[in-house]
């Protein structure tokens, strides 16, 4: 009886495949294990167990596996359950989902390129004599593909020296420069040496006999450091001396004080050093004990709590709960959101239970993560990541927290598994039959949809926090304003007088604009000719900043021509307006105050955002232009004024969301106004105040919004009322990706008739000079959605074994965002 295994591949392989093991192989190996596996000719994998068993396959003769490559599994029988959801829900394979769910280091295949690391020592006696051949190698030659290394070697077995060599940290696996994730620097004082000794100390009082403010300093510090025996921060020093920051900046430069960093998330936690949790008021008190109670019932319970009522410190207590049970949490949040603002926060109450993941991660990062989750280790009870942490090896998983679920970025939109982490998060937490809590100052329509029909609960948090007001919103009419000569620039009277008031006050202003770069059409007077990207159906935005044009689908850039490419003319004129225009303007408007710019092209650097936050946080910026990043949970406890340039853009967006869209940027970005105390007020300038939405977010109506919304939906077959599956068609070839797209949405019409939209071109139908088209199968809630699913996949397959079409690339994307 011969053994074998069924494996997953890293590479997108409809079925898994089987290889030939021992029967001591057999033995030993347990799903989630990895192994090396040849592949084809000459190709390698690390490949993924997921079961064992005696049956040969059917149509080809299994090869044998190279070798084992774990002592025990790195992936959970619980996340192989998740994989194959996620597969089959989201129409992708499970190579797909492993390659999303891996840190890359986990998965070592013959393409795989690896550097010596330079940043670790290593002895050759450390290494063992295959181990010392590679690593010899990688001293004549900067990085090698693991191929390579099968020829160095002379066998193809050299995954596990490679891994080895990862695990001695000698090598590392090539991948993109990641920014490491920095946590903020903390800054502490204590007494230099020379004065540290008890004479040295009389010395120092005589001599400051005269200075009392700063012997009052130091003899704080002595009070400070006898009670707690710890490193002083000097900004408790400050606070318990009442001292001010140039007092103590005096004794540094005397050379009495000395100042040194620690780094946030390496002082090391006591348990008793963590903050307590904030007591909550009672209307916090009364959502928790309601989440709580909707949790004997319901495994999913929607929090609708408006901005800034204080549902963070809701969670905490959730988190407390669950930690005492020994449990582990995971708390999701949009990439962006998970600034050290949040982590710090967390960081204050639960110390170094609390572990972060996210993109910024490199490999090597991500691998300890994981490790440590996997060993439900006590650095790792709770989780804050973005999307992908939904992948993590949770061994016990008690509750998992989706803030800000209404996010659209949730969505992986490219590469496959295109999943909805919020969505993902549901099926893992009913996994270790445990508990969803979504969040939200503005619940996505799925959601609140789903709570109105009792698949969700619902809590409602109305009141802010300290009793602050909502902040006043106003509806600035442009065109009228225009007509009266009533703006300069983009900056009508009204935001003017505002700002004004606001900066005098000592106040701070956002404003916001949903475009990046100077202005997104650049036309000529004379022949009307707008300069397009060569490589997208699209025009080029122009960056005044670098004096260059670019593409914002593929990154095309050239110089900004000086006159018209078409006719010659000078007289070049740009259309629309970007943040870059609103901080040029805003600078000219108030020349002593400093405006700063928060949007992809200054965040890009290194932290990139940390930067700017704090320069906010610190009063560094009285002015911060930026795009829909400053909506994501940020708490400026200064900002008093939130100015929305133009909202119209957002409203005519082609999109069936972008009524909703709009409506939770422009009131997440509002709630960023006014949040302590007095209340915040916002500029809303559009060319049509009577729009309905911009009415529903200047009265702070949700549930209109809601109502209206879902009445659209239901009248024109769009979700949450029917779902949706879109699938896109790619290809270089215009004739091809059309004639392909009839063939396709006409045999999706013999199955499902009128539910079919398409095919259509997108309003930018060519990017990085592939064509675009897209079709829509709509479903109806009775309608079986796996059913749908088989079907489609049957016309897929049909029409890929068409010869002319199978260059198509086919893309599905269920639940499309
Ligand atoms: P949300 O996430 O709902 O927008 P936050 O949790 O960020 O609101 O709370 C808003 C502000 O109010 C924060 O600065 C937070 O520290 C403060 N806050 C909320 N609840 C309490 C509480 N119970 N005690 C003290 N401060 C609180
Ligand atoms: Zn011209
Ligand atoms: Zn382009």
């Amino acid at each position: 009886m011969g053994h074998f295994i069924n494996v997953i591949l890293p590479i997108p392989l409809e079925k898994s495949f089987t290889y030939a093991i021992t029967k001591a192989e057999a033995d030993f190996l347990q799903p989630g294990i990895r192994v090396s596996v040849p592949f084809g000719k000459s190709k390698i994998y690390t490949a993924l167990v997921i079961d064992i068993h005696t049956n040969a396959p059917l149509v080809y003769d299994a090869k044998e596996i190279h070798q084992i490559l774990d002592e025990i599994p790195i992936v959970t029988a619980q996340q192989l359950q998740h994989w194959q959801w996620i597969s089959k829900y989201y129409m992708c394979t499970l190579g797909d989902v492993m390659r999303a769910a891996l840190p890359s280091a986990f998965i070592l295949e013959s393409e795989t390129i690896i550097t010596k690391n330079d940043e670790q020592v290593i002895n050759d006696t450390d290494l063992k004599d295959d181990e010392f051949v590679v690593y010899e190698a990688l001293h004549h030659q900067s990085s090698l593909k693991i191929q390579d290394m099968m020829s160095i070697l002379d066998k193809k077995n050299v995954l596990p020296v490679i891994k080895r060599l990862l695990e001695k940290n000698a090598i590392s696996v090539q991948e993109e420069i990641y920014e490491k994730y920095k946590p903020k620097l903390v800054r502490y004082v204590k007494i230099t040496a020379q004065f540290s000794s008890e004479n040295g100390l009389q010395n120092l009082m005589e001599e400051l006999s005269r200075a009392p403010k700063q012997r009052d300093v130091i003899m704080t510090l002595f009070s400070i450091s006898a009670q707690t025996k710890k490193p002083i921060k000097v900004s408790d020093l400050s606070a318990e001396s009442d001292a001010s920051s140039s007092i103590i900046k005096s004794l540094i430069d005397k050379g009495i004080l000395e100042e040194y960093h620690i780094q946030m998330d390496r002082v090391l936690y006591d348990d008793d050093e963590n903050e307590d949790s904030k007591q909550l008021n009672e209307y916090q008190e009364k959502a928790l004990s309601e989440i709580t109670k909707s949790f004997d019932s319901q495994n999913i319970t929607l929090i609708h709590g408006v901005t800034s009522s204080g549902k963070t410190e809701v969670y905490v207590k959730l988190i407390e709960a669950q930690i005492e049970k020994g449990k582990q949490v995971l708390y999701l949040l949009p990439e962006i959101a998970l600034t050290t603002q949040l982590v710090e926060r967390l960081q204050n109450y639960f110390g170094e239970k609390v572990a972060v993941y996210h993109s910024k991660y490199s490999t090597n990062e991500r691998v300890e993560v994981w490790n440590n989750v996997l060993n439900n280790s006590p650095t790792a009870q709770i989780i804050l990541g973005a999307r992908s942490s939904v992948l993590l090896p949770f061994k016990n998983l008690g509750l998992i927290i989706v803030d800000e679920e209404h996010e659209s970025s949730y969505k992986q939109f490219d590469p496959a598994p295109r999943y909805h982490a919020r969505d993902s998060a549901i099926v893992l937490a009913n996994i270790f039959k445990s508990k969803t809590l979504l969040g939200s100052a503005t619940p996505s329509l799925e959601s609140y949809y789903n709570a109105q029909q009792g698949k969700y609960g619902l809590v409602e948090l109305n009141h802010r926090y300290n009793n602050v007001m909502m902040p006043d919103v106003e509806l600035v009419d442009i065109k009228d304003k225009q007509k009266r000569k009533r703006m300069k620039g983009h900056f009508s009277d009204r935001l003017i007088e505002e700002m004004t008031e606001t900066l005098e006050n000592g106040y701070q202003i956002i404003l916001f604009q949903n475009r990046r770069g100077f202005s997104p059409i650049i036309e000529c007077n004379s022949c009307g000719h707008a300069p397009q990207c060569p490589n997208c159906d699209v025009s080029l935005t122009f960056h005044q900043y670098r004096n260059q044009l670019r593409c914002h689908y593929c990154g095309y850039n050239s110089v900004m021509p000086k006159s018209c490419e078409a006719c010659g003319s000078v007289e070049l004129d740009s259309k629309g307006f970007g943040t870059e225009q609103v901080e040029q303007e805003a600078k000219l408007l108030f020349p002593d105050h400093v405006v700063g710019r928060m949007d992809l092209d200054t965040t890009r650097g290194k932290y990139g955002y940390e930067k700017i936050i704090t320069a906010l946080e610190q009063g560094e910026i009285d002015i911060l232009v930026g795009t829909q990043m400053l909506t994501k949970g940020l708490d400026f406890r200064n900002v008093k004024l939130v100015g929305i340039m133009n909202a119209d853009n957002m409203l005519n967006f082609p999109d069936f969301r972008a009524h909703e869209r709009s409506y939770q940027l422009m009131a997440q970005v509002s709630g960023r106004a006014g949040r302590t105390e007095e209340r915040g007020k916002v500029l809303i300038q559009t060319y049509n105040p009577y729009h309905k939405i911009l009415q529903q977010v200047s009265t702070n109506s949700y549930f209109d919004m809601f109502e209206e919304q879902l009445g659209e939906r239901h009248v024109y077959k769009y979700p949450p009322v029917f779902r949706m599956i879109k699938i896109t068609l790619k290809h270089k070839d215009y004739q091809k990706v059309d004639v392909g797209a009839d063939w396709y949405a006409r045999s999706l019409r013999t199955v499902f008739d009128k539910h079919v939209l398409g095919p259509e071109f997108p309003p930018v139908a060519r990017i990085r000079n592939q064509y675009l088209k897209h079709i829509l199968v709509k479903i109806p809630q009775k309608q079986s959605l796996g059913k749908t699913k088989e079907a489609i996949l049957k016309i897929n397959t049909s029409f890929l074994s068409v010869k002319d079409f199978r260059p198509i690339r086919v893309i599905l994307n269920v639940d499309n965002y």
